[in-house]
C-alpha cells in the first residue's frame, strides 16, 4: 500500500511558512502526535487530522529530509515512515532538479545533485553558476563536467561501427605501417 500523499512543489530550504497552514497548528495537544504504540484511538485521531491537512506532503518531506523519525508526521506513524526514510537516498525527483535549475534552494539527494550538474552541463551552463547553485566549489563542478565530457566521448566512440569487411578481415603486419 502506498502511504505517500500526492506530490506537490518541493519546499524551499529554510522556508517554514508552511507551518502556518498546518492543521495541527491551532488545535490539538502536540502530544497527540506522539502516541504510544498501543494508543490506537490517539493514532487514529492524529491521522484523521493529517488527512485534512493542506501541507501534509510538505510535512512528510520535511520529516524525511530532516531525519525526523519520531511521532506522526504527514499522516504516517514512525513505523509507516521508516521505509521512506531508508529509500530517501535513492530518490531522483525531476521536479527538484528543475526547481534547482530554476534558482530555488530545495533539498536534494546525491542522485538529484548529480542530475542537476548533468542537466547544467548539457545546457552549457558555466561551471561557476552550478557551483553557486549547489554551494560547492567551482573546481568540483569542473571535475564533474570533465567526467561528463569523457562519458559522452566514450559513448560516441562506442557507437562508431566498424565496416563489415574490416571487421572480418584479419590485420596483416603491413596494415600497421612500416617499421621505424
Ligand atoms: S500533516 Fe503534519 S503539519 Fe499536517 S496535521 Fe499532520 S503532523 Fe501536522
Amino acid at each position: 500500500m502506498n502511504h505517500t500523499p500526492s506530490s506537490s512543489s518541493p519546499r524551499s530550504l529554510g522556508d517554514f511558512t508552511w507551518h502556518e497552514r498546518a492543521a495541527c497548528q491551532a488545535g490539538p495537544d502536540p502530544d497527540l502526535f506522539f502516541p504510544h504504540p498501543d494508543q490506537t484511538e490517539q493514532i487514529r485521531a492524529a491521522k484523521t487530522l493529517c488527512e485534512q491537512c493542506p501541507v501534509r506532503r510538505t510535512c512528510l518531506d520535511a520529516a524525511l529530509e530532516d531525519g525526523d523519525r519520531h511521532g506522526i508526521r504527514g499522516g504516517l506513524t514512525e513505523e509507516e515512515r521508516e521505509p521512506l526514510h531508508r529509500d530517501l537516498p535513492h530518490r531522483l525527483d525531476h521536479a527538484r532538479v528543475a526547481a534547482t535549475l530554476g534558482g530555488r534552494d530545495v533539498h536534494l539527494t546525491d542522485l538529484e545533485r548529480h542530475a542537476v550538474v548533468r542537466a547544467a552541463y548539457e545546457a552549457g551552463e558555466p561551471s561557476a553558476h552550478v557551483a553557486r547553485m549547489l554551494k560547492i566549489s567551482d573546481d568540483h563542478v569542473a571535475k564533474l563536467y570533465r567526467r561528463f565530457r569523457r562519458q559522452l566521448r566514450n559513448r560516441t566512440l562506442s557507437q562508431v561501427t566498424t565496416p563489415p569487411q574490416q571487421a572480418t578481415a584479419p590485420l596483416s603486419r603491413d596494415d600497421v605501417g612500416p617499421a621505424a
